[in-house]
């Protein structure tokens, strides 16, 4: 842990240099010039409110709604009025703005999201551990604005990344915390990336020796793992090259908190998980022709490798309910050795990657849309249909619904259902 000494003009150059940072990743998802002014005025009022306060690291409060702001543009993709509430998102629960301010200012909609964000903070504060019905409050707020969610993750995730700042009890009340909502709730809103990091570093203060342990080991054999990856590559691409692909292929190592997972629960040690990386295939192609060259380069992989039938995943003409979509393939290498393919398109990666805010921005796609949209309109009935005694139930069946795998059933038309497995008629 480092000390902060502060300094009156390098923190006045330091907050001048992140505000600026905001505004360059901001004018990639707008250059209106109403949107400026309404983030310029949200940073000068977060800045004087918060003004007086600092983070246990010693650095000034403001750093942190800065930061959560630039996680929901630049890591959500999230728009303008995000970046707004997300920069106000502490200043009504901890300074004296009020709502009402809030809503002169910014008008109705921001007011909403940041009494949403304050609502979910009492929520939280105001317990010593994890209950069952402020569980249900918290996934309740999803039928308000989907915004409050997201940004509330992204404080979560600043915060999680700052964690060594807190003293061990904290960390450990947050670390569970974060493993036992918001993790389960990226996943579930297809945040992928952000799941991932939260989960590794949930690992990294409940487990710090097992959690070492695999990063070292992670280190130890990376040299070998990419010499391997580089070999098993290059002849589909040079396959992808004769037939003109656009393409990225990169070799993605498994989380460590899912390495973790497989060594606990399966009982195999670091070097017996086979499929500690997968190689990943990322086409450059229009919307309208994506499944198609999917397949073709698929054709082009199985040429050269041959697969493993039973292990062949379609997520591409059946998505996921949180709106993946991959075509995943094992097949054998030369060695000896199984290794996943994954093939996807670049518009399928990035929704992958950052979830639902992606959706938005590839609006064409409506299956997916609706995939998600039947998601959230599940659980608000669900929610809406348990009494607050009931509480405890819904968690289990929230949960369930997060951590099992689904199927796919027809109806006698002819439709696509998405089901949880063991769900009967
Ligand atoms: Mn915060």
């Amino acid at each position: 842990m480092e000390v902060y000494s502060p300094d009156p003009e390098t923190e006045r150059l330091e907050l001048l240099h992140k505000y600026k940072e905001l505004l360059k990743a901001v004018e990639k998802i707008t250059t209106d010039k109403e949107d400026i002014n309404h983030i310029r005025k949200a940073f000068e009022i977060a800045v004087d409110a918060h003004k007086e306060m600092r983070r246990k690291s010693g650095e000034p409060y403001i750093y942190h709604p800065i930061a959560v702001a630039m996680i929901t543009v630049s890591e959500m993709g999230l728009d303008t009025t995000a970046v707004i509430c997300a920069l106000l998102h502490d200043v009504v629960e901890d300074t004296d703005i009020t709502i009402e301010e809030i809503t002169k200012y910014f008008g109705p909609q921001v007011a909403m999201i940041i009494d949403g964000l304050t609502k979910i903070a009492g929520v939280f504060d105001n317990t010593k551990s994890i209950q069952a019905e402020n569980f249900r409050k918290i996934v309740l707020t999803l039928s308000d604005d989907i915004r409050v969610i997201l940004i509330k993750l992204a404080d979560r995730l600043h915060n999680m990344r700052t964690l060594e700042h807190m003293k061990r009890d904290k960390q450990l009340k947050i670390a569970s915390e974060t493993m036992f909502m918001y993790a389960p709730l990226a996943h579930r809103l297809g945040l992928y990336k952000i799941k991932t990091e939260l989960e590794d570093l949930c690992l990294k203060y409940i487990e710090p020796e097992a959690y070492d342990d695999i990063v070292n080991k992670l280190a130890t054999t990376k040299a070998v793992r990419e010499r391997f990856i580089s070999r098993f590559t290059l002849p589909i691409k040079n396959s992808l090259n004769d037939q003109g692909y656009k393409y990225q292929i990169k070799g993605r190592t498994k989380s460590i908190y899912s390495i973790y997972q497989k060594i606990h629960e399966k009982g195999v040690s670091f070097e017996e998980i086979y499929d500690i990386f997968a190689i990943r295939i990322i086409i450059d192609v229009p919307f309208e022709v994506e499944k198609a060259e999917i397949w073709r380069a698929y054709s082009i992989v199985t040429d050269l490798y041959q697969p493993k039938p039973d292990r062949l995943r379609d997520w591409i003409s059946f998505p996921r309910a949180n709106g993946y979509e991959s075509l995943h393939v094992t097949v054998m290498s030369p060695t000896g050795k199984w290794v996943e393919v994954q093939l996807r398109s670049m518009r399928m990666d990035d929704v992958a990657e950052r979830g639902l805010a992606a959706h938005w921005r590839y609006k064409e796609n409506n299956a997916v849309e609706s995939a998600m949209d039947d998601w959230l309109t599940k659980v608000r009935e669900t929610m809406e249909s348990h009494n607050e005694g009931e509480a405890v139930d819904f968690i289990d069946a929230f949960k369930l619904n997060l951590y099992t795998d689904e199927i796919y059933v027809f109806t006698p038309k002819g439709e696509l259902r998405t089901m949880a497995v063991g769900s009967t008629a």
